[in-house]
C-alpha cells in the first residue's frame, strides 16, 4: 500500500471529509481492518488565507512546498492538496518535491468526462472562479465552465470563508446556492462542480436532481484508490 501525503488545514473542516472518506473507501475495497496508510501536515489556515488575501501567492507556495517536502521526507508516496484554491500554487510545490501531486482539478474533469459533461457550473471561493489555474485544467480537457454573475460570486465566496471554514452551516446560505446552482443549470450546465472543499458540507446530491461533483469526494476517493493499486 503506498502512503497519502496530506497537505490539510484549508480549512481544516475539510480535511477531516478527506481522512473520512479515504479510509472508507480503502475499508470498502479492502475489506477486513483495512484502513489508509497517510501523513497528514495541516498548517494554519489563517497565515495562508492572509497570504491570498494580500496576493502573496509567492509566500503561500514556500509554506506549502515546506509542508509537501516534510511529507515527503516522512515517507508519502505522493500528495494531495486538500483545497481547490491553493491549486494556484501547485506547480510551484511540484517543483519542490520528486514525488507526484495528484491534481483536484485533473481528477474533476475525469469525473466529469466520465459522465458525458460538456459544460458545467463552477462554485468555489472568487480565485478558483474567477481566476484561470483551475478553469483551465476544465477546458484543456473539452469542458466549458460557466460561473455565476458577480453579486452571486461574492454570496457563494463569502458563505466559504466566513461560515463553511468556521463550521458553520446555515440554511439561508443553503438556499441561496441552491438558487445559483438553478441560475447555472437555467444557463445550460449539465452539471455542477463543488469547487471548493467545504462546499459539500453545505449541500449535497440529496438537495437537487442536477448532478453535482463534489471536488472533496472525488479527490479523496482517487487518492484512496492510488493508495492501494
Ligand atoms: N477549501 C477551499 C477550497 O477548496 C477554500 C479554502 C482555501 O482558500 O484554501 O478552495
Amino acid at each position: 500500500m503506498k502512503t497519502i501525503g496530506l497537505i490539510g488545514g484549508m480549512s481544516w473542516e475539510s480535511t477531516v471529509t478527506y481522512y473520512q472518506i479515504i479510509n472508507e473507501t480503502v475499508k470498502d475495497e479492502l475489506g477486513g481492518l483495512h484502513s489508509a496508510k497517510c501523513i497528514l501536515y495541516s498548517v494554519d489556515f489563517q497565515e495562508i488565507e492572509q497570504c491570498q488575501a494580500e496576493g502573496d501567492w509567492e509566500k503561500s507556495a514556500r509554506i506549502l512546498s515546506f509542508a509537501a517536502q516534510s511529507l515527503e521526507k516522512a515517507g508519502a508516496d505522493f500528495i494531495v492538496i486538500c483545497t481547490n484554491t491553493m491549486h494556484k500554487v501547485a506547480p510551484q510545490i511540484q517543483s519542490q518535491v520528486h514525488i507526484p501531486i495528484l491534481h483536484i482539478a485533473e481528477m474533476t474533469a475525469m469525473a466529469l468526462k466520465q459522465q458525458g459533461v460538456t459544460t458545467v457550473g463552477l462554485l468555489g471561493t472568487r480565485y478558483t472562479m474567477q481566476q484561470d489555474f483551475y478553469k483551465q485544467v476544465l477546458l484543456d480537457n473539452g469542458i466549458q465552465v460557466l460561473i455565476p454573475s458577480p453579486e452571486d460570486m461574492e454570496l457563494v465566496n463569502r458563505v466559504i470563508y466566513d461560515e463553511l471554514c468556521l463550521g458553520s452551516i446555515l440554511a439561508p446560505s443553503k438556499a441561496a446556492y441552491l438558487q445559483i446552482i438553478q441560475d447555472l443549470v437555467a444557463q445550460g450546465a449539465q452539471g455542477i462542480i463543488l469547487g471548493c472543499t467545504e462546499i459539500g458540507l453545505l449541500i449535497g446530491q440529496e438537495d437537487t436532481d442536477t448532478p453535482i461533483f463534489d471536488t472533496t469526494k472525488i479527490h479523496a476517493r482517487q487518492a484512496a484508490l492510488l493508495s492501494i493499486q
